[in-house]
């Protein structure tokens, strides 16, 4: 016998039981993204791997471990997407809408690929939904960012969130940032993580990021940057605009991104709920990139999020999404005739916009009867063998038991007329044979 195979490591099914929770996220997303003016954009899942070296720099863990990389059979490098961002920048660039848009604002969802220890809502194949905005250095871009995090994430449910926010600075300040970092942790350097000593030297900022503890006890306490005054200004009109928008929100000079792209602004939104690796959406600005990828001097701003961890924490408060819309008709035939018959009801039903099925089981109808209760149907047309030649049916009511027979062109009026304007066959002029001892 074949054995039966299975999933990869780090990749998951999502059930249906389980995508209506999804499909309430991302039918959401679009909604609330619309409503600040994004458009959709979808990019290669596959891209040449050059874009990510180029674009997350080939000091990052993402390039440095965690990439899908397979040459194609022309042996070129190919690269499963890791992230969103440096395809939509391809993309903006090479098809030259910095042209013509001033400010461009996109929003991308789909699935990324990084090889990762999987961990619980940590995957090496995830989804990931993301919004870039590009074309402008204005800090209320940063603050409408922030703010449409925050609004998407009240409208799924998770109300008990945090903004933190921070500074990374610019290109004429973040040596100064390094600087002062390396000063602060001087002698202890010993004390960290092999990671950080690596990075000590490389992009000393990371080092904040670590979650080993040792490494978080040795950073504690760690005065402000010494950002720049435009880095200053920057920083101090965002929050200004977090105010006008009764954003509430925490600076948290930790806060920096894994990616080195990022200049001023970071933010995060975090959970109470996630324990450790607590934030549900990272983002900030991002200034250099653009330029960084061949293109000209373009400012911009974006942040993403994964879908698996919000759908964790939705389950985790109980928030199930919507439900599925309700099973109308199942319809119960007996025999070749009456099946025929409930095919063309089932249609018009169908471009009524009514769910309706039919059982193809071909088995008594006490056990059709059964397999509509499981699936929750609404309503159940049974049609015996003389009720087909005679184009009838019998309409049962499963939530009260109340059954009338009706003519098959009433059968959909019905739905939308009610009861009163139809006019039902009395049921004693007809008897559905073989029927007696369920109904
Ligand atoms: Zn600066
Ligand atoms: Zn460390």
């Amino acid at each position: 016998m074949t054995e039966l195979l299975q999933m990869p490591r780090g990749t998951r099914d999502i059930l249906p039981v389980e995508i209506r929770l999804w499909q309430f996220i991302e039918e959401t997303v679009v909604r609330i993204f619309e409503l600040y003016n994004y458009s959709e954009i979808r990019t290669p899942i596959f891209e040449h791997t050059d874009l990510f070296t180029q674009s997350l720099g080939h000091t990052s863990d993402i390039v440095e471990k965690e990439m899908y990389t397979f040459n194609d059979r022309k042996g070129r490098s190919l690269t499963l997407r890791p992230e969103g961002t440096a395809s939509v920048v391809r993309s903006y660039l090479e098809h030259s809408i910095h042209k013509n848009e001033a400010l461009t604002k996109v929003y991308y969802r789909g699935p990324m690929f990084r090889y990762e220890r999987p961990q619980a809502g940590r995957f090496r194949q995830f989804h990931q939904i993301g919004v870039e905005c590009l074309g402008s250095r204005n800090p209320i871009l940063d603050a409408e960012m922030i703010g449409l995090g925050v609004h998407l994430f009240d409208e799924i449910g998770l109300t008990e969130l945090k903004v933190m926010l921070n500074s990374v600075g610019c290109n004429i300040c973040r040596p100064v940032i390094r600087e002062q970092l390396r000063e602060f942790i001087g002698d202890n350097l010993k004390h960290l993580c092999e990671d950080c000593n690596r990075r000590f030297t490389n992009n000393p900022l990371r080092i904040l990021d670590c979650k080993k503890p040792t490494c978080q006890k040795y950073t504690m306490g760690i005065p402000m940057f010494s950002i720049c005054q435009d880095c200053g200004d920057h920083f101090n009109a965002v929050q200004e605009y977090l105010d006008a928008m009764n954003i509430t929100f925490v600076v948290d000079n930790h806060l920096v991104r894994g990616l080195e792209y990022y200049t001023k602004t970071t933010f995060e939104i975090v959970s109470p709920d996630l324990g450790a690796q607590n934030a549900i959406c990272g983002g900030g600005r991002y200034d250099k990139l653009v330029q960084m990828m061949g293109g000209p001097d373009i400012p911009a701003v974006g942040f993403a999020f994964g879908l698996e961890r919000a759908a964790m924490l939705l389950q985790q408060l109980g928030i199930q999404g919507k439900n599925p819309p309700a099973l109308t008709l199942y319809v119960a035939p007996q025999g070749h005739l009456a099946t025929l018959q409930g095919m063309e009801l089932l249609d018009d039903f169908r471009r009524a916009n009514l769910r309706a099925d039919i059982d193809v089981s071909g088995r008594s109808l006490k056990n059709q009867l059964k397999a509509a209760n499981k699936l929750g149907a609404e309503y159940v047309l049974i049609i015996g063998e003389d009720e087909a030649e005679q184009k009838v049916g019998l309409l049962k009511n499963m939530a009260n038991g109340q059954q009338q027979t009706l003519a098959f062109s009433d059968v959909l009026n019905h739905f939308f007329l009610g009861t009163e304007t139809v006019q039902p066959i009395q049921p004693n002029q007809l008897v559905l044979r073989g029927m007696e001892e369920v109904l």
